[in-house]
């Protein structure tokens, strides 16, 4: 199949979705029944891989591991071949290489998502803004984008790493308001434009991320100007989530851009994949 054969006008789709392999609740088969359910053309699970998050003290990411992964891959290869859906196993890894290439089996597409921030830092509890801090996870962001073991950069301007600056108590609602707050002050234009830069030398493609409703829309118009393919992700870690992505239609519409501004995985890079008719 090559990427024209795609059904046009077919359902919405949603390539980021967490289950019990890692730190979702939903088992793969109840994804992808809502994911019918929901009329979705595409799925993909993508459950954390990430053997460097638990020294940076990031929480999730832990548990998912090579063997979980073929589990997955062969579970989806083991479906019937007549579901009028596509199914996808990526993996969601951190901000560092994983090494994907020398696994027993590939995944058909890594998200790379800044869950934390590499370089030695002092964060202190409450104090939110820092100028510091933030610059380097820029530059991290920059560094995933060129990273050509990643297809998709994961939510680049939400879910941002501030849990250890957080005081305790805050709600989801006022974190992403935090979230909106440093994107104000410090991710500038000029980030953006320098992370779509890279992203399209790297033929990566930028997440449209629903659980935080980000990037913001003047910069997913400039990243629609500057040619860049977008991802659809729900980030869904309970069943009830998943293919919850309107708004990720709603705002790629609103710029001026449409299904053929979407990313999706090359076939070639799927193990295992059932022919569409
Ligand atoms: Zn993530
Ligand atoms: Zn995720």
């Amino acid at each position: 199949m090559n990427a024209g054969e795609r059904r046009e006008g077919s359902g919405p789709v949603d390539m980021h979705i967490h289950t019990n392999a890692s730190d979702g609740q939903p088992t793969a088969d109840e994804v992808l029944k809502q994911a019918k359910a929901k009329g979705l053309s595409m799925v993909a699970i993508t459950d954390h891989y990430d053997p460097f998050a638990a020294k940076y003290g990031a929480q999730s990411g832990n548990v998912f591991d090579d063997k979980s992964l073929a589990e997955q891959l062969k579970w989806r290869d083991g479906l019937a071949g007549e579901d009028d859906i596509e199914v996808f196993i990526g993996i969601e890894r951190g901000p560092i290489p994983v090494g994907t290439a020398s696994l027993p089996m590939q995944p058909d597409f890594v998200i790379g998502s800044v869950h934390y921030v590499t370089s030695k830092i002092p964060v202190e509890r409450g104090r939110l803004y820092d100028e510091r801090y933030w610059r380097a996870y820029m530059d991290e962001v920059l560094r995933v984008a060129s990273d050509p073991e990643v297809d998709v950069i994961g939510h680049m301007a939400g879910y941002l790493p501030m849990g250890q600056m957080l005081l305790p108590g805050s709600t989801f609602e006022e974190r992403r308001q935090m979230e909106r707050e440093i994107d104000a002050r410090f991710f500038s234009r000029e980030w953006y434009e320098d992370v779509f830069r890279a992203a399209l030398a790297n033929k990566t493609a930028i997440e449209l991320h629903c659980a935080t409703c980000t990037p913001r829309i003047d910069m997913v118009e400039l990243g629609l100007k500057m040619g860049i393919k977008f991802s659809v992700g729900s980030d869904a870690h309970n069943v009830e989530r998943v293919g919850e992505v309107a708004w990720a239609y709603d705002t790629l519409q609103s710029v001026g851009g449409g299904r053929h501004n979407l990313w999706c995985p090359l076939p070639q890079t799927r193990v295992g994949a059932r022919p569409v008719r």
